[in-house]
């Protein structure tokens, strides 16, 4: 029998060439499932539990001297982390921090940057992304006696993406700020961030990013391309665990700047225990962070941002790419029949780590996968998100799940499922 691209031994034959395939077992994979959520929620490592168990040893034997004994010294480790995560996004160690959350990285950093005067006073987002950076910007607004109404504009997306002439026909002379994702949640596309960015800075305007679809997916050079903060979560592609502490990147270039919201962490670190009532800012990113960090909920990361540096974001991104890629086949040829939708961008430039399909009973589908052991996710009115993760999933994965998803259709399963969603979707 001839070998096309749709067996399952052509799937298998992609497996055994990939170069990435030692790091899928040490992952705990519950047996029977095929886990497709980890732009969500990334799975557990055995070195990412393994550095948690080690803190907690730290703790029973060291107690208070945790902070300065042991193999990571918690007093240090929001920096220690911050330059294990540089590589991924082709930063200076001393730019980057490990702190807070992706929202409460927002507040610091927009209190931090935005600086309106009478005549450019406008912050500039898109409509496609994420409630929580609105919300964040949005009350930054108000804090400044900013109306958002007027202050706050947003780039329109269409059918799920942004076109960035159009973000840049938006950066008026009013606008200070501009704060976008880099990889949008939903329709997964991957904006040119550094040629929005050369075209902000031509306009005296200050930009970040938001990370958090692309960090851990994608490689990012945002001194190269001169982005001046950015902030991102590290539960999902990092795999840090749920509530895992936040990133946040500030440019060297803008060092010195006072931290929007100070406290006693954003001291320099040779200082802050003379307990002066006047704040010594660090020198670097140290300077906004707030206060005690939490270190049980950074550990994992130490075992987490370990294996990506062992395994390198370029080849991450490879991998993630032919994941991808193998999904859109599939689905174009084992699908067809079924009124799918691909609702992510098609090339590489312009596609992140997750595909969205869009289907008129996506709600309905994704239950019907989760029966079959596939954790897919949905997203609200009718889009199931697939994010397959370079570090442990298969192309059998891929290939596997469509294969679900054609008996689903084929068998109408999934019309015994009510088509909405759930609480958390
Ligand atoms: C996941 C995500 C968040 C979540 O923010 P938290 O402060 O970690 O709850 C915010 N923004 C974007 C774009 C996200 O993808």
């Amino acid at each position: 029998m001839q070998i096309n691209n749709y067996t399952a031994s052509y799937a298998n034959k992609l497996d055994v060439q990939d170069p990435l395939q030692s790091f899928r077992e040490e992952f705990y994979i519950q047996q029977d499932t095929i886990y497709l959520d980890g732009n969500s929620l990334g799975l557990l490592s055995r070195r990412a539990e393994q550095a948690l168990l080690d803190v907690l040893n730290d703790w029973k034997k060291y107690g208070i001297d945790g902070w300065t004994s042991g193999e990571t010294p918690w007093f240090y480790m929001a920096q220690q982390l911050g330059a294990m995560t540089a590589p991924l996004i082709g930063a200076k160690k001393e730019e980057v921090l490990v702190t807070g959350s992706t929202t409460t990285n927002i507040h610091q950093l927009v209190s931090t940057f935005y600086q309106p005067t009478a005549g450019k006073y406008k912050i500039l987002a898109d409509d496609a992304t994420f409630p929580s950076d609105i919300y964040a910007l949005k009350s930054q607004l108000k804090l400044q006696g900013q109306d958002p109404a007027d202050a706050l504009v947003k780039v329109q997306s269409r059918e799920g993406m942004l076109v960035e002439e159009q973000i840049i026909a938006s950066m008026t002379e009013d606008v200070a700020l501009i704060f976008l994702p880099s990889v949008l949640y939903r329709s997964g596309q991957l904006i040119d961030m550094e040629k929005v960015t050369a075209e902000a800075h031509k306009r005296n305007i200050v930009i970040g990013f938001d990370l958090c679809h692309s960090i851990g997916s994608v490689p990012h050079q945002l001194d190269d391309w001169d982005v001046d903060f950015a902030v991102w979560c590290t539960y999902k592609h990092l795999n840090g665990g749920p509530g895992a502490v936040g990133g946040l990147y500030v440019n060297r270039r803008q060092f010195g700047r006072e931290p929007g919201l100070a406290g006693w962490f954003s001291s320099r670190k040779d200082v802050q225990f003379d307990m002066s009532h006047d704040l010594t800012p660090d020198i670097d990113a140290g300077a906004y962070e707030i206060g005690t960090p939490h270190v049980l909920s950074m550990a994992p990361l130490i075992g987490s941002l370990a294996m990506f540096n062992e395994a390198g974001i370029d080849k991450v991104r490879q991998k993630s790419l032919m994941l991808t890629d193998y999904l859109i086949e599939l689905v174009n040829h084992e699908l067809r029949d079924y009124q799918f939708q691909i609702a992510s961008p098609l090339t590489h430039e312009k596609r992140g780590g997750h595909l969205l399909l869009e289907h008129p009973y996506a709600a309905s589908i994704c239950k019907a996968l989760k029966a079959e052991g596939i954790i897919p996710d949905f997203r609200a009115p009718d889009f199931i998100r697939i994010g397959p993760v370079a570090l442990y999933n298969s192309f059998h994965d891929i290939w596997k799940t469509v294969q679900a998803l054609k008996k689903i259709m084929n068998e109408e399963t999934y019309k015994q499922y009510k088509n909405e969603r759930g609480v958390i979707a």
